[in-house]
């Protein structure tokens, strides 16, 4: 992978962000260049949607699957109607609901969207994000900046401007630091092109949250059937993803069990891994331990999940066992991150 070019990395100061910056980074964005922001759930890589060339710079920086198409982030709701052919009332409620924040809904896309932007379907994915560093980008870079995680595809989504600059230094001009985002797994995904809605992708608003909204909404089997079979409607589900170079394996059953069974295994190097919480981490003497946080507080947990698979990746340990958390609200969504770094790879102790 090419690495030419010089990487600036700018730190914005939340309290005063900088019109000055933010104006240097839209003009980039106009001009069809590529600038890596925060959002509420991951550090995005952006460029201006509605320009084919400039989308294509993403799958190239990120060694993207020309196919997985790009959500398209918006600052204001009024944006929408541009874009996209229809807003059903299920997207409207949804939008008044959860906008700005982090969920991305599904729909027939306009003309005016390139299919470079949405990976040859005729259907566009569009947010609109809460952080304000990325809502003041969008609007600087002309209102439409398709924006994928601003990771090398397949490794873990950054949640941090550092997690940017490892994977891309040399391969984008601009990384905006705005500190460490505050959700830390990417945006749930509801289509609304189907009769009854879909969620395509679980996050932080839960399938329970959009019931209470808008009644009935179903969830992709792509995401529940365990064998292989059933292709996610999403592109983007099907690939490898966030995968530590280690393998991985999540240890399930009740908690005595899990820590016994792991205690148990040892690998040749003699450096095992263990991702588990506050409430456990001393009960793996001799491993290489990572809190990843509290089961008190299942938000502590989706906000260091990825930072905690980059981590090992520094340590020399030849298999990773990791605690499952199926927390009541961000469970789904965190064990479907989770399972897709483990490559499915689960076991079940009694
Ligand atoms: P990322 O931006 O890296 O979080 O990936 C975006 C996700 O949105 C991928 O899983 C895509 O497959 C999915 N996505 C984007 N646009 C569409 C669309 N039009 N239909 C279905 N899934 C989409
Ligand atoms: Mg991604």
């Amino acid at each position: 992978m090419i690495r030419d070019l010089h990487t600036e990395l700018i730190e914005i100061n939340r309290a005063q962000i900088s019109p000055a910056v933010l104006e240097r980074a839209g003009a980039i964005l106009r001009a069809g260049g590529l600038v890596a922001f925060p959002t509420e759930t991951v550090y995005g890589l952006g460029a201006d949607g509605l320009n084919e060339e400039a989308a294509r710079k993403i799958y190239a920086a990120k060694g993207r699957p020309s196919d997985n198409p790009l959500i398209v982030h918006i600052a204001d709701t009024e944006a929408l109607n541009k874009i996209v052919q229809e807003v059903p009332k299920a997207a409207e409620k949804l939008a008044e609901a959860f906008w700005p924040g982090p969920l991305t809904m599904i729909f027939h896309k306009n003309e005016c969207v390139p299919l470079g932007t949405t990976g040859g379907l005729s259907t566009v994915a569009v947010r609109m994000p809460s952080d304000e560093i990325a809502r003041e980008l969008i609007r600087q870079g002309g209102g439409y900046i398709a924006a994928p995680s601003a990771n090398v595809s397949g490794r873990p989504s950054p949640t941090t401007a550092q997690h940017v600059y490892e994977d891309l230094n040399g391969r984008i001009p601009l990384i905006l630091d705005g500190g460490p985002v505050p959700i830390g797994l990417e945006s749930t995904i509801v289509d609304l092109t189907e009769e009854c809605p879909v969620i395509l992708r679980p996050g932080y608003i839960t399938r329970s949250m959009i019931r209470e909204v808008i009644g009935e909404v179903q969830v992709d089997q792509g995401l529940i059937e365990e064998n292989a079979l059933v292709r996610p409607k999403a592109p983007g589900m099907k690939y490898r993803h966030y995968a530590p170079k280690a393998e991985l394996l999540i240890v399930e059953g009740p908690m005595d069990q899990v820590i016994a069974y792991i205690n148990g295994q040892c690998c040749d190097s003699g450096k095992t891994g263990v991702i588990c919480t506050e409430e456990t981490k001393t009960c793996y003497p001799g491993k290489v331990v990572k809190c990843i946080g509290s089961r008190k507080d299942e938000r502590s947990i989706a906000s260091h999940l990825f930072q905690v698979l980059r981590e090992f990746d520094e340590e020399e340990v030849d298999r990773i066992y990791s605690e499952s958390f199926h927390t009541p609200g961000l469970g789904q969504a965190i064990m479907n991150r989770l399972l897709k770094a483990a490559g499915h790879r689960k076991i079940y102790v009694t």
